[in-house]
């Protein structure tokens, strides 16, 4: 999850940065602490809140203790929030309450993260926790060479 999440703020740390860069009265030294907030601490509670929601419901196979999936979480970290910068941009376009905003910005990117961890391939009992290769009884998988894990022993 920390792969995950780390790359999902590198999206929100350049927006960061861009709101810094291009509206420096907007960063002005009174303002910065709330715009961090804002920017980076609202999106990655959102996401982390989606991503253990879906965790704890679909139990993602990149996700398992067991699977080092680190090009997938960090791809899909990036992916997950590359979409809640456009589903929060989108929303705080449209809506000028600024409560309405900081519930789009924590939203949108709970509802991205969550998405994106629900596309993952999830764990199935009997089946490689590594590969998704259906296993009968056998301790090595035949796909992917690893031993094999007791799903229904192992924590998610
Ligand atoms: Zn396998």
């Amino acid at each position: 999850m920390l792969r995950f999440l780390s790359s999902f703020a590198l999206v929100w740390i350049i927006l960061l940065m861009v709101a810094q860069a291009t509206s420096p009265y907007v960063m002005a030294a009174s303002s910065r602490w709330s715009m961090v907030v804002t920017l980076l601490g609202l999106p990655v509670l959102g996401a982390l809140t989606g991503g253990a929601v879906v965790t704890r419901l679909r139990c993602p196979r990149a996700l398992h203790p067991c699977v080092d999936a680190t090009p997938h979480l960090v791809l899909s970290g990036l992916a997950a929030g590359l979409a809640s910068a456009a589903l929060t941009g989108g929303v705080v376009l449209v809506t000028s309450d600024g409560v309405g905003q900081l519930l789009a910005v924590a939203g949108g990117s709970a509802v991205a993260a969550g998405g994106a961890a629900w596309l993952l391939p999830r764990v199935r009992p009997g089946a490689c926790v590594h590969c998704g290769y259906e296993l009968v009884d056998l301790a090595r998988c035949p796909e992917c060479g690893r031993l094999s894990v007791d799903v229904e022993r192992s924590s998610i």
